[in-house]
């Protein structure tokens, strides 16, 4: 059993206390320390009797942290921190600093199962799914750092989410509660290569976070040169999925389309997406390509990627560009990992 108090809903911890002969209220002190105060130590818990503290202690309970490495920041804002896990692993996230909008881009695992050709992660070898405890405390130990109130999070940074289900769910679940750190739901997208039997787990939850699906590309073919997981989950199982998710939680869908030079960027592809995801409920992020050792793509110029939006909004499409940001410190989509743990790179598919 994962004894990390930093990993339990609200619920469980008041199950815990009741187990102790604890008050139910104990619990909810017990949650604001951890994920409003960031305390990290059970014994700065001051609001629980010594004795009681000790007893947890005793039987194992404890509080995970992350150990920052290093931060870089980039020209634009960006913050780029490289952790360490309590067992040496090491993982990115990123913090967006606009103005009004603080967002965390978290990990979920330590490298990625996936291997997508445009993604330095999938480069990386697949070494561990992240506790509930690690993805919630990048949240909380980039908020003590920076002294930002954080209103916004994506799951996007290194590995899968949908790969990692459970702990990327509860960690949903325990930073968007308002005995916590209330980051609210529409405030917190999962964002996945497209794994269908878990946009469909999802949409069977009681709770809707937003939902991003990388597409990257409107037919098979093309889509198993960019995400090689395409073979395994293809676009007829991907969309039948995306249109249940759609019909059950009545929320729209964003699409993630990675802009990359004379791949996917022409008005053609553009028209044959239109095609394919007519009549369901999406709109686009048009993503700029960032380079990074091992790949041979290239970014789509300005232009095209211009002209590629035109075309979906004046087919009926709501479409934004997502431009690079904190690409001098290797932050920006599809880099995390590729700076810093390079050596531990696998061999190219
Ligand atoms: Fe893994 Fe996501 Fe990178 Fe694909 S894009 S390799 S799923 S981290």
């Amino acid at each position: 059993m994962d004894k990390d108090l930093k990993s339990k809903t609200l619920t469980e911890l008041q199950s815990i206390i009741a187990d102790y002969g604890g008050k139910e209220y104990l619990a909810k002190y017990i949650f604001s320390f951890l994920h409003i105060q960031n305390i990290n130590s059970i014994d700065l818990i001051t609001p629980l009797p010594k004795e009681f503290r000790a007893k947890l202690v005793d039987d194992g309970y404890f509080i995970s942290q992350l150990k920052i490495l290093e931060k870089l920041t980039d020209p634009d804002g960006t913050v780029k921190y490289l952790f360490e896990t309590a067992d040496g692993q090491k993982i990115e996230s990123v913090l967006l600093d606009e103005t009004d909008r603080k967002t965390i881009c978290l990990s979920t695992q330590v490298g990625c199962r996936l291997g997508c050709k445009f993604c330095a992660t999938g480069y990386l070898k697949f070494e561990r799914n992240l506790t509930t405890g690690e993805i919630v405390d990048q949240a909380g130990t980039i908020s003590a750092d920076s002294n930002c109130k954080i209103n916004n999070l994506v799951y996007m940074g290194m590995g899968e989410p949908l790969d990692n289900y459970d702990s990327t769910l509860k960690a949903v679940r325990i930073l968007s509660d308002q005995a916590g750190r209330q980051i609210g739901l529409r405030r917190q997208t999962i964002s996945t290569v497209g794994l269908p039997d878990g946009i469909r787990k999802l949409a069977d939850e009681d709770i809707y976070p937003r939902l991003a699906v990388s597409l990257h590309a409107p037919n098979d073919n093309l889509r198993k040169q960019i995400v090689p997981a395409a073979s395994k989950y293809p676009l007829p199982a991907l969309l039948s999925a995306m249109k249940y998710y759609t019909q059950k939680t009545e929320r729209r869908i964003t699409i993630e389309y990675c802009m990359i030079d004379n791949i996917n960027d022409s008005l053609d592809y553009a028209e044959k997406l239109i095609k394919l995801l007519r009549g369901l409920h999406v709109s686009f992020n048009l993503i700029e390509y960032n380079p990074h050792p091992g790949s041979d793509f290239q970014a789509s110029p300005k232009e095209r990627i211009k002209a590629f939006k035109d075309f979906l909004m004046q087919s009926g499409f709501e479409a934004i560009i997502r431009y690079r940001r904190g690409r001098s410190i290797k932050a920006a989509c599809g880099q995390l990992g590729a700076d810093r743990i390079k050596n531990e790179t696998r061999e190219k598919e």
